[in-house]
Order: structure tokens, then sequence, then C-alpha cells
């Protein structure tokens, strides 16, 4: 009897031990399965793929190439009044220049977007015709009449502000009025000097020395005086007067200035001196056949002969002479 229970337990035990041999042969087994898999999966995502993949680079946009004629045309303007003096024009009247301009297919830039464009540093569609307005000085309605067109008409400009200027009268910008503009995108600030003093009054007067540091001072400190309450980065500056000579070119470069603007009515193109950009000077005078003559490259004096008045080449010619010496020497008091 105890042997036959012994040979029962005996046979119980190798038989679970068998069952249990088995399984675990089964679960390694089926590990193995399950790990092989994995690297062989492992190795399909690394397998190299028969075609390599060919390597984009990034799109360079290479600058447009300037027709060897290209011009763009900076307009200089003062005050925008019912009442025109000597430097200023009816609201009307910049409207239909704009109007104009925009009619022949000129596109408004800013100055600095007239520089990129004329070094070849302009990227994406090259404007058939382009023209710049500027406006000198901060006059009130620089706000109030030419901004409101600006957004009309998707135009853009530029402003020469000399920094005393802002929010001290009635006829001057605020510097909250500044702001908004600038941050429209619309409307480029840059300098025009702190005071306005005339370099060509100042030369006369002051020793060589003085002369410097005094126009150093105004274009360094107007530059600050932007930028620390605009929260911009000003490019630009404009002379006072429009006078320009060696020692003013240096200074400008030397203040961080990027381009510095004068008033010579002739068109900029791809040579132009960065630190005498010319400029048209419009007064009273500029009509549309004016503005009309000088974006279409005719003499400016044609435009300025009476209707009727047939430009014989005497009287043009001594005309443009006369108008030339003009400017050489300073008698035409830009603002
Ligand atoms: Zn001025």
């Amino acid at each position: 009897m105890k042997l036959k229970t012994f040979v029962i337990v005996g046979w119980f035990l190798a038989f679970s031990a068998l069952i249990s041999a088995l399984f675990g042969a089964m679960r390694m087994t089926f590990e193995r399965l399950a790990i092989r898999r994995q690297e062989e999966a492992a190795k399909a995502v690394l397998k190299p793929v028969d075609k390599p993949v060919p390597i984009v680079s990034s799109p360079v946009i290479k600058p447009v190439p300037l027709p060897s004629d290209y011009a763009v045309f900076v307009l200089c303007y003062h005050d925008f009044q019912e009442k025109p003096s000597k430097w200023s024009i009816t609201p009307e009247r910049l409207e239909a220049h704009i109007q104009t301009l925009k009619a022949w297919g000129f596109s408004f830039l800013t100055v600095s977007e007239a520089v990129k464009l004329l070094k070849g540093r302009w990227q994406g569609n090259l404007p058939k015709r382009a023209v710049v307005i500027t406006v000198d000085d901060g006059f009130q309605s620089a706000y109030s009449v030419l901004f409101p067109l600006l957004k009309r008409y998707g135009a853009k400009a530029t402003l020469f502000i000399y920094t005393e200027w802002v929010g001290k009268s009635e006829g001057s910008l605020t510097w909250e009025q500044l702001r908004e503009m600038a941050q429209s995108g619309l409307v480029e600030i840059a300098s025009h000097t702190v005071t306005h003093a005339y370099p060509r009054n100042l030369k006369r007067k002051l020793t060589v020395e003085k002369y410097k540091r005094k126009m150093e001072w105004e274009f360094v400190q107007s530059k600050l005086e932007l930028e620390r309450r605009l929260g911009i980065k000003v490019e630009g500056l404009a002379y006072p007067g429009g006078f320009v000579d060696g020692t003013l070119k240096a200074l400008a470069q030397r203040a961080g200035y990027k381009w510095a603007a004068v008033i010579n009515p002739k068109p900029m193109t791809a040579n132009f001196d960065r630190y005498a950009i010319p400029r048209y000077g419009v007064s009273a005078e500029t009509t549309v056949a004016a503005l009309k003559a000088w974006v279409t490259r005719q003499p400016i004096l044609l435009a300025r002969l009476k209707d009727g008045a047939k430009p014989t080449l005497s009287n043009s010619k001594t005309k443009v002479r006369k108008f030339k010496r003009a400017y050489q020497t300073r008698k035409i008091n830009w603002r």
C-alpha cells in the first residue's frame, strides 16, 4: 500500500515537473520570438532606402536686378493747409498728387526701402515705378491730412522730425501721434535734427570745431530721442535747409545714420550718394502737371512755363542755367 502511494506521488511530481518545463520552454520561445520581431522591426526602420532622398536647400531669394535706367522719385513736402503758403499745399492738391501717381502705376516706398531697392537688397517684385513721399519738420497736418490719405490709398511716407518742436505748439505733431503713425507700418520716422538750426548759417558764424560739435550733437541727440520715445530704429536724416557739405556727411555717418537726404531736384538712381539723397521740393507751385514733369524726367523748367508759352531753346536754356545757379548758391531758401 505504502509503495503504491509512493509510486502515484512520484508520477504526479514527475508529470507536474514535465508540464512546468513544457510551459517554461514555450514561454522562452515566445519571448525569443517577440525579441526577434522587435529586432527585425528596428532593422527595417534603419534599413537604408533604395533611392537617396534629394536634399532640398532652403529657397534663397536673389535680389532683383535693376534696369540700368531705374529711378526713384523722392518728393519733399512740408505742410498741408487750405490756405497754402510757399511751402504748403492744399489737402486737395496732395490727394490729387497721390491719386495721379497711383493712376500712373507708382508704388509708394519709404526712403529706407528706396535705399534698399537701389542698393540691390530688394527682395520680391520690383515696383514698375517708385516714388517716395517725404514730409519735413513735423507739422500737425502730417497726421490730420496725410496719414488718412496714406491709409486710403495704401501709400507710405517718411517723416523728418526735429525733436524740439514735437508737442510744443498746436501746429506740431505730438509724440502720441508719431507713435501711432510709426506703428501703422505706413510711416517711417527719421530725424531732422533737434533744433532745426540751419547748418549753412552755423558754418558762417562758428569756428570749424564748434560747427562740428554743434552739428554732431544735433544729429546724435535727435536720433536718440526719437528712438527712445518711439521705440523704433531711426535710419535716416534730412539736413535742415537741404544744405550739405563733406563735414555733415561724415557726421551723419558717424552718428549712425544709414542715409541722409538733401533738396536737389533729380531722381535717385543706382549710383546715388547715400549721404546726399536728392529730393524734389514740393511748393505751392507744384501742380499735378509739375509733378508729372518730375516723375517723367522732363527738364524741370518746361513745366514752369506759363500755359501756352512755347519753350524756345533760348528761354529754356537761360532758365535752366538760372535755376541751376540758384541751387548751387542756395538762393532758394528751402526750409
Ligand atoms: Zn525743415
